[in-house]
């Protein structure tokens, strides 16, 4: 317990809207007027599993809480601090940009104020580096996704690289990936990285399109890449071959029944062959976990010692989407904490 919390952590795979926390939740519901006292609709309780349906039921009711540009800077504040506070030192959140007829909240304002609380949030001494995805969600055209596209490359200008990267989300049994490679490519032309949900369930030509087509930097979940569940031998020795990092997020998985116990979960295979992997939390809110949590799991469910999850989150450095220089100075910061937690 106190290990994981003291060991220094990177978080590569948080959606802004699912890592709001209960008490986050609480005053934005109160703010609102609404009666909070049903916790089960806007977020699973500690070891109840549901369905991935149930998750986004659960997203777009956090969505209507924050509808306002008020709201969403309290969650990307809050998120940060809760990170922060959780020993995660370089942090990758990442959203998708909404506008909100009813507030007048539009995408520009809502990316605008994203940036402001992280930037604010530097301002502090909190030890974290936060850096920002903007998300294509999958229900959404190809013209969406380039606008998404577009914005990034702006504020990545605008915000002096705080924007890093462009995810692929939204409810995997929607949509088809394939739909948005011309986005993922016009991505990549401007120096963009790319974390896409792939595989989250058996989705094998949609899977392998992408990666031939485009080499994503992370593939977030990647629940269905294995032959021998859902995926098929070419997707797998790609993935193997290209050494693409893994996003694992596994209360998530467990909890949405993608994968059937923490026992069985893709980690061990991927983790036993050397394939980079990063532990993540995915919804610290909406599935009531912490990054702490996550590697406790690992180190329970697969006997890891404190040296291997040492390892794990230090090689998670090579896989964040900023520059050399922010590696090393993460390197070197893991390196000075060593000696006082192993
Ligand atoms: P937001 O982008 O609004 O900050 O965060 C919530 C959104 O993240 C959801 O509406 C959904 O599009 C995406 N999301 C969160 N968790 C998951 C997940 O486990 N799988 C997928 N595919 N999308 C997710």
């Amino acid at each position: 317990d106190e290990f994981c919390r003291a060991l220094p952590k990177v978080e590569l795979h948080a959606h802004l809207n699912g890592s709001i926390s209960e008490s986050t939740m609480k005053t934005l519901t109160d703010m609102k007027g609404i009666k909070y006292d049903n916790k089960p609709q806007l977020m699973f309780e500690k070891d109840r599993n549901g369905t991935l349906e149930d998750a986004f039921r659960m997203f777009k009711m956090i969505h209507e809480v924050t509808d306002n540009t008020d709201a969403v800077y309290k969650i990307t504040f809050d998120v940060i601090h809760d990170f922060a506070k959780d020993n995660v030192k370089y942090l990758e959140l990442r959203t998708t940009p909404r506008s909100e007829p009813s507030s007048s909240m539009t995408k520009t304002t809502y990316v605008e104020t994203v940036l402001k609380a992280i930037n604010d949030c530097a301002s502090e001494d909190l030890d974290i580096i936060v850096r920002l995805i903007l998300a294509i969600d999958r229900r959404h055209t190809l013209d969406v996704a380039l606008e998404t596209v577009q914005m990034a490359v702006k504020y990545r200008e605008k915000s002096n690289g705080v924007i890093v990267g462009i995810d692929l989300s939204g409810d995997p049994k929607k949509g088809t990936a394939t739909d948005f490679i011309p986005a993922f490519k016009e991505a990549q032309k401007h120096g963009l990285k790319l974390a896409l949900h792939l595989a989250e369930i058996p989705a094998p030509n949609e899977t392998l399109d992408v990666l031939k087509q485009v080499k994503p930097d992370r593939i977030g979940h990647g629940t269905c890449l294995q032959q021998d569940i859902g995926g098929n031998k070419h997707i797998e020795q790609f993935v193997i071959d290209k050494k693409i990092p893994l996003e694992i997020c596994m209360t998530s998985n467990i909890t949405t029944m993608t994968v059937e116990g923490f026992d069985n979960h893709h980690f061990k295979y991927w983790y036993d062959i050397g394939h980079p992997c990063t532990i993540c939390t995915d919804d610290k809110g909406v599935f009531t976990t912490s990054i702490s949590e996550e590697y406790k799991i690992a180190a329970r469910t697969f006997e890891l010692s404190r040296e291997e999850l040492w390892e794990l989150s230090y090689n998670s450095i090579n896989y964040i989407f900023s520059n050399n220089d922010t590696k090393t100075l993460l390197q070197s910061k893991w390196k000075d904490l060593k000696t006082k937690i192993v």
